[in-house]
């Protein structure tokens, strides 16, 4: 019986193209070479630490790694062999259920048939695909490289080769978007047999090459309205919102995000990684090169680390908790985190008159509507968090 359960992350930095709203850490180019050095780096990285986590540490008894997640990036760029060479690495280092949850996140450009079927058999049972919208004006103008008849190929492939959990990113608040089209990208994707979506607000991200263009973006009472149909019209279809930007069919919440909303230990590997291990939350060099040379020399290739002390645990109980379906429960608070619950919980019923959140039985939680001012929310309650913790 293993110690306790983790979840792993594997980052894939390589892109075909940026993407001209995109901030997040990845080069662009195919470089074979420079791969498999990659490659290799993750591979050694992650034995040197399930030396310590792994099945085979006499320390922990091992811990078991119930869900991988193999994000970028476009980690179907990388190529299926490569994928499947670090997919078997985890399942040879940590113990790791038959029904664990493998997921790779995938661009339709840069994932064929052939290299689904791989995958499937390698373990990978969730997909991840960055669809984004399904109107080809609205993919051009955020620089993406797909087209929408490659979108619906990729997801009605994946299911022909086996995939049953497919998830599909789709973007609010884009230049010239109407909400008429968003309903038709979430009608079209419901078509192709996702059963998981993503919904996301573009966000103009200062020095990418959308903040240079100086686009308008729908005025905010727009995309509050956008955001709160899509919710609306997802809930019609039967995909139940868990969190702010996440709705699934019954039973294909992601378990590996839900790691992350409720204060689950995850394990990063690659450039630009974080992991939650320990007591302590760090994330590597965002470096592909340091990455691999510190890797290769036993350098430390960890950037920030924090320990994270008990009071931010509780702020982070109410702050991540709260971006979930779920919610968050006073008892518990108080019970794991010694801190009193009074405080918020006034605020929370401030905010209930509002219609922002709800109490269902001894659990708070943002309504849809909450969701969408949730960092104001947040930013009330945790001065709260503060006064808790210093009641007598
Ligand atoms: S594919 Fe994803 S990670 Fe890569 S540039 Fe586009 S948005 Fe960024």
């Amino acid at each position: 019986m293993s110690a306790t359960t983790l979840g792993i992350y594997i980052h894939i930095p390589f892109c075909a193209k940026k993407c001209d709203y995109c901030d997040f850490y990845s080069l662009a180019g195919a470089d074979g070479a420079r791969m498999d050095d990659y490659l290799a780096a993750l591979l050694r990285h992650m034995r040197e630490t399930a030396a310590l986590t792994g099945k085979n540490s006499s320390k922990t008894g091992g811990w078991s790694a119930d869900t991988l997640y193999i994000g970028g990036g476009t980690p179907s760029l990388f190529g299926a062999q490569r994928v499947k060479k670090l997919v078997s690495a985890v399942k040879s280092l940590w113990n790791m259920p038959k029904s664990a949850e493998i997921t790779m996140e995938a661009n339709p450009d840069s994932l064929d048939f052939q290299s689904m079927r791989k995958l499937r058999k390698a373990g990978v049972n969730r997909l991840s695909i960055g669809v984004q919208a399904t109107q080809p004006g609205l993919l051009a103008s955020l620089g993406r490289i797909h087209t929408g008849e490659q979108a619906a190929d990729c997801v009605r492939g994946a299911r022909r080769a086996g995939f049953e959990n497919i998830s599909v990113d789709l973007m609010y608040g884009l230049p010239g978007q109407t909400t008429e089209m968003l309903f038709e990208s979430i009608n079209t994707v419901k078509e192709w047999g996702v059963t998981h979506l993503s919904l996301y607000g573009l966000k103009i991200e200062d020095g990418t090459p959308l903040a240079a263009r100086n686009v308008s973006l729908p005025d905010e009472a727009e995309q509050a309205d956008q955001y709160l149909s899509c919710a609306g019209l997802l809930k019609s279809l039967g995909f139940g919102q868990y969190e702010i930007s996440n709705f699934a069919l019954p039973s294909y919440q992601s378990r590996h995000n839900l790691k992350y909303w409720t204060l689950g230990s995850y394990i990063g590997f690659g450039a630009a990684a974080h992991s939650d291990f320990g007591g302590n939350r760090y994330g590597h060099v965002r470096d592909i090169d340091a990455y691999i040379a510190g890797v290769k020399s036993g350098d430390a290739v960890i950037d920030e680390i924090s320990r994270i002390s008990p009071l931010e645990r509780a702020g982070e109980y109410i702050m991540l908790g709260l971006r979930t379906a779920r919610g968050v429960s006073g008892n518990e608070y108080t019970r794991v985190y010694k801190v009193s619950f009074d405080a918020i919980e006034k605020k929370l019923e401030k905010f209930e008159k509002y219609g922002l959140c709800e109490r269902t039985a001894e659990r708070w939680h943002l309504t849809p509507k909450g969701f969408l001012v949730s960092n104001r929310i947040l930013s009330e309650l945790l001065e709260s968090k503060v006064d808790g913790a210093l009641a007598p």
